[in-house]
């Protein structure tokens, strides 16, 4: 595996030995040295590195976009770089600014009828 972590693929009679309250069909993955991350501890690590190195986090905030020939504008600050990462509104987004206007988010779940 790419990020050194050990991975194998085992057969479900291994299982009992390991996690004798798992259950699976017929094979499991088992990573001995990797664990579950903690989301809040990760982002809280993102954030100080980010400002840390200078940037700022706008939190609880409405991203409204305007546009002029060279530069986007967030709430009035110039930005020649934008990611839009607003999920299933990103094409919303993008429309306010004049983009992605040939595209449209179409929500459907992916579970078929039983
Ligand atoms: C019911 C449900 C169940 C799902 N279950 C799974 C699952 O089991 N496994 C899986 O892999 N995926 C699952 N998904 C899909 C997964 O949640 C998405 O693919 C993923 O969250 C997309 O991440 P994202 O960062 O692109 O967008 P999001 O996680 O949607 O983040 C976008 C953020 O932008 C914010 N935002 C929107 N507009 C603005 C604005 N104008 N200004 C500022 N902020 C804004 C939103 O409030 C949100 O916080 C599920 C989705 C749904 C709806």
């Amino acid at each position: 595996v790419a990020n050194g972590v050990d991975l194998e693929i085992l057969d479900e009679s291994k299982l009992p030995c390991i996690e004798p309250l798992a259950r699976t069909y017929e094979r499991f993955l088992w990573s001995p040295n990797s664990a579950i991350s903690e989301p809040k501890q990760v982002i809280n690590a993102m954030k100080t590195e980010f400002e840390a190195r200078g940037g700022t986090l706008k939190l609880n905030f409405t991203v409204k976009l305007q546009r002029s020939a060279s530069n986007f504008f967030i709430d009035g600050h110039p930005a020649q770089i934008l990611v839009n990462a607003v999920g299933a509104q990103s094409d919303r987004l993008a429309k306010e600014v004049g983009l992605a206007r040939n595209y449209a988010m179409v929500p459907f779940m992916g579970v078929t009828a039983p």
